[in-house]
């Protein structure tokens, strides 16, 4: 059984030798009398949050990683074998997922069954996943968005940003992204239907840039980025608007934040200025996917993903996400079935 290990917390950006591949030995059957459930892992995630478990201290309700054991996070796997009433062998499953090629699991609590299987099964990693959700709560639940209104979406190419644009443009909003490359920049406005975007690292003026991109400011920022670029947003804000703090990545490698020096933009604005996590709205997932599924089924929503093969492919995978490697969605896959 290969899996990817943890060897130890740090502060900086993530290294592809912070983590290890090695070879153990599994029983592909579920031991007798057990409830437990045997999966075979088919696809992984590479998440942002996953550099935070990295480190020695963690915010109150995450669990970091343990050292010289498999990292974790989300995935999609196929049950082979269960002693659990709720699975049976051949079961499609996604969410918690350790980095190895089987894993025999107890606690299924964070597993959800796959009912829809007609849609690529990696979409479980991202579009039909957590990210997906991400982008559909913070951005529906959080924003408040109402059909016109001026949004600005950072880090938009990516696994949740790429939703977001699309979900506004179905709302009828009029919607800027930006990117780290010429080649991310030219998906938004071609594939995803941005009406603007622009590369971030050629902007030595990032105010400026935002005035030019919404010459009547922003009603609604997704902020996945924070840093400067939150800053230059907050100038830019419309009186009434609305900022979701959906993650700040541009902080996670920092031992220190950094400032933010326009907050007080908060009040001469009257901005609402909201954090969330998604944990807190899994019970629109249904819905969610009610609605997301004819969308998909339509064309009415696309979706890229950067696929890695195999998982040794899997820490330089988890670590391209600092540098902005990832075109997409970043899925790391195992086995295809
Ligand atoms: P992405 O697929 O967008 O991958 C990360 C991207 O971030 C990179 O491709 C890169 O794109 C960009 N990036 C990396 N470093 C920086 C930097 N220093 N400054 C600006 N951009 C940078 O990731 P996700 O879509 O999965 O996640 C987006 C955000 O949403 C993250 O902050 C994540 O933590 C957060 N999140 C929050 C959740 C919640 O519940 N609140 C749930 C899921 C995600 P580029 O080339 O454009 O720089």
């Amino acid at each position: 059984n290969k899996q990817v290990i943890f060897k130890d917390y740090f502060t900086g950006f993530p290294k592809e030798s912070d983590m290890y591949l090695t070879t153990s030995t599994i029983k592909l059957k579920v031991p007798e009398g057990s409830n437990g459930v045997l999966l075979k892992n088919l696809y992984l995630s590479c998440d942002p949050v996953m550099r935070i478990l990295m480190q020695r201290v963690v915010p109150k309700g995450f669990s970091n990683y343990t050292p010289g054991s498999p990292i974790n996070g989300y995935g999609v796997a196929k049950v082979l074998d269960s002693g659990h009433p709720d699975f049976k062998a051949g079961d499609l499953v996604w969410g918690s997922a350790r980095w190895e090629e089987y894993s025999l699991i107890t606690a299924t609590e964070g597993l959800r069954k796959i009912t829809h299987s007609d849609v690529p099964l990696s979409y479980y990693t991202g579009l039909l996943g957590m990210p997906g959700m991400t982008a559909y709560a913070g951005f529906h639940e959080v924003c408040s968005p109402k059909k016109g209104e001026y949004v600005f979406v950072s880090a938009a190419s990516g696994a949740v940003g790429q939703l977001v644009g699309q979900f506004a443009k179905l709302l009828g909003c009029y919607v800027v992204g930006s990117a780290g490359s010429k080649e991310k920049v030219d998906l938004l406005k071609n594939k995803f239907g941005f009406d603007d975007a622009f590369n971030y690292k050629e902007e030595h003026d990032l105010d400026a840039a935002l005035k030019r991109y919404f010459p009547e400011g922003i009603d609604i920022y997704f902020e996945n980025v924070g840093g400067e670029t939150l800053d230059a947003v907050l100038l830019n804000m419309r009186v009434h608007g609305r900022i979701a703090v959906c993650g700040m990545i541009s902080q996670y490698n920092l031992d220190q934040p950094e400032g933010i020096k326009n907050l007080m933009c908060l009040i001469y604005k009257r901005i609402h200025m909201t954090g969330f996590t998604v944990r807190d709205y899994y019970h629109l997932y249904p819905k969610f996917l009610d609605t997301v599924l004819p969308y998909i089924k339509e064309g009415k929503i696309t979706y890229v993903e950067d696929i890695a093969e195999g998982l040794e492919s899997g820490p330089a995978a988890l670590v391209g996400l600092f540098s902005g490697r990832n075109i997409g969605k970043q899925v790391v896959v195992i086995a295809r079935e």
